[in-house]
């Protein structure tokens, strides 16, 4: 699987998680002559996908419904999906939860042999499909070992994709760097799908891997592809304080609970129900995600928070559900708590605290993963199809990644027949001229970024981090974001000038971290325009200045394109087919 001497593919894949690997099984299924690159800066089962912890959502059951998903899915957006895009999705998400099991997943089972399913926050019924608490690494898997049957897949493993190629409107290839040799190569392919995942390392505290820089928003947006509702970013109630690491639902849909500083459950406060001893669904403690979020931010205000040395927290609490019940259904939280908190769940309080989490947000495509722009194609979480909204429920991104990897393969694999059979993508002059170009850049930014300077890479990312969470965090208001509008454009500068310290060309981890750092200042910028723009509340974009939704004016996707002097927004309807806005209500 080592790619061959010329680099020429039908279809380029950026990206090897579950989105990426689901993609490329779909155009291998559909036509075994394409010949499909799979481009990826970490080893596939080393891409974030392999961390998701809490399970997947689809209909299992007799007792639940398609409609309830799709409905559920789309109150926990506050009404900002699309509705077509939800209608198939909870349709074919069954589908690729069944076809996973014939793949081989290590579903989760009860007693009788039916498939488990767990409850989920703002899902009002059991439907979250799990394989303990460990289901990305379980799902991840099966997808490689699946993938790993087609020989006509080829891998590039370990390399960093760096710009997209595009002639003449159309997407035509990347140029990547093999991390290993620091060797630049033009990969040419008549079609691309970027599958490169989120950006939640763009805020300091975030349950996302450090490869998680959104760096396929960036490479889509500068090749003249729309971003869509950038300006909803989640947070998670429940990360650890230092490390950020992800402390999953599935604590509380087993049974936890959220502790202030008092021992009292104070979402009882916030409308999202009473506290019941049981787990049970519509339990407070799995309200969604954006309106814990506040509460916490709510509890602070209140001085209800606990202080500790890496900030203000709450305490989750499963000291009640028993050691037996915590090894059989959370032996991951146990295992994360003992080695990165040292504290036992068994017998000790959890300090956790909102952590960003995920990107609503991403490149705009269709229903089939297209984006606009001849060739492009985008799926998982770097795309906005959108079935997420103002707000994704937990337990649907990993469904959202095979559903939608799934149709964005196979519409790729027809584009492909659509240009020729004259065999994988072929350089025309433009193309050549800017993949050279693009080597060109790589060299001079290797050269460059050597002489001495006063900046460093690693303090303007921090600084970035810090400029993001304190203006476009929990709640904005119009002057924090301008405050971060203008300290980002600050830090754009200073990046100019920024020095590295690795001159070498094998795994020069310090080159990979200033271009994943200039892809994530366009993504910054991105994110706080599209927020100063929508002047409203909405699921995870709450801004003080403007507390209410604002259905007149945005009941609308954001669209941001990149101008000659930066981000322009504008907007684009959202679909509504069969359940018109209303209030967001839970635990009533
Ligand atoms: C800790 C954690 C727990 C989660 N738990 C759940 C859960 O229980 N249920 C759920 O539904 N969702 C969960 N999520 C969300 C979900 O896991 C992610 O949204 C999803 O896995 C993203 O998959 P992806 O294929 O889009 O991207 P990823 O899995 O992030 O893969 C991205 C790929 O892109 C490649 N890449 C990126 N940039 C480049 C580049 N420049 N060049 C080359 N390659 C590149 C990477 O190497 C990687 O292979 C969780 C997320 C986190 C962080």
């Amino acid at each position: 699987m080592a790619p061959g001497p010329v680099a020429a593919h039908d279809v380029v894949i950026v990206g090897g998680g579950g989105a990426g690997l689901r993609a490329a099984i779909a155009i291998a299924e559909s036509d075994p002559s394409l010949s499909i690159a799979i481009v990826s800066k970490v080893y596939p089962m080393r891409s974030h996908t392999v961390s998701a912890e809490g399970g997947a959502a689809a209909v299992a059951g007799d007792d639940d419904t398609f409609d309830e998903h799709a409905y559920d899915t789309v109150s926990g957006s506050d009404w900002l999906c699309d509705q077509d895009a939800v209608e198939a999705f909870v349709v074919e998400a069954r589908r690729e939860m069944l076809q996973l099991e014939h793949w081989g997943c290590p579903w989760s089972r009860r007693d009788d042999g039916r498939i488990a399913v767990r409850a989920f926050g703002g899902m009002k019924k059991k439907r979250t499909w799990f394989a303990a608490d460990k289901t990305g690494f379980h799902l991840l898997h099966t997808l490689f070992q699946t993938a790993l049957s087609y020989s006509e897949l080829v891998r590039y493993d370990e390399w960093f994709a760096t710009k997209l190629l595009v002639d003449d409107g159309k997407v035509r290839g990347v140029v990547a760097i093999e991390l290993a040799t620091g060797r630049t190569e033009t990969i040419l392919a008549k079609s691309v799908i970027v599958c490169t995942g989120g950006c939640g390392r763009v805020f300091p505290f975030t349950t996302n891997a450090a490869i998680k820089t959104g760096d396929g928003m960036a490479l889509a947006y500068r090749a003249g592809a729309a971003l869509k509702d950038m300006e909803f970013v989640q947070y998670h109630p429940t990360g650890l304080p230092f490390t950020g690491i992800l402390i999953t639902e599935a604590t509380r849909a087993e049974g936890g609970w959220l502790l202030n500083k008092d021992g009292y459950r104070y979402l009882q406060d916030y409308d999202l129900g009473k506290p019941t001893q049981e787990p049970v669904l519509r339990s407070m403690e799995l309200g969604p995600r954006d309106r814990l979020s506040q509460a916490f931010v709510h509890e602070l205000e209140k001085g209800r928070t606990v202080e500790t040395p890496s900030g203000p927290v709450v305490h989750l609490d499963l000291r009640h559900l028993g050691e037996d019940l915590i090894n059989l259904k959370l032996p991951f939280v146990r295992e994360l708590c003992t080695n990165y908190q040292n504290i036992d769940p068994v017998h000790e309080l959890i300090p956790v605290r909102p952590v960003v989490h995920y990107m609503m947000g991403g490149i705009h495509t269709d229903i089939n993963g297209y984006t606009g722009m001849p060739g492009l194609y985008a799926a998982g979480e770097v795309a906005c199809v959108s079935i997420n909204g103002a707000n994704r429920l937990g337990s649907n991104s990993l469904p959202e990644l095979l559903v939608f990897g799934a149709r964005a393969g196979a519409a790729a694999a027809e584009y492909v027949h659509t240009q020729g059979s004259s065999g994988p993508g072929s350089a025309t002059a433009a193309v050549e001229a800017q993949g050279r170009d693009e080597q060109q850049r790589l060299e001079r930014e290797l050269a460059a970024r050597q002489e001495p300077s006063k900046y460093r890479i690693a303090d303007i990312r921090v600084a970035m981090q810090d400029t993001m969470e304190a203006g476009a965090g929990i709640y904005r208001d119009e002057a924090s974001m301008r405050t971060a509008a203008d300290r980002l454009k600050e830090l754009r500068e200073q990046f100019g000038h920024a020095g590295i310290d690795d001159h070498s060309r094998t795994f020069n981890t310090d080159l990979i971290a200033s271009l994943e750092l200039d892809g994530m200042l366009d993504v910054a910028e991105c994110i706080v325009a599209s927020a100063l723009r929508r002047e409203e509340s909405r699921g995870a974009h709450q801004r003080t200045d403007y507390p209410k939704r604002d259905d007149e004016r945005y009941l609308a996707h954001s669209v941001v394109n990149l101008d000659s002097d930066g981000p322009r927004v504008s907007y684009q309807p959202v679909t509504i087919t069969r359940w018109p806005p209303a209030e967001r209500v839970y635990g009533r």
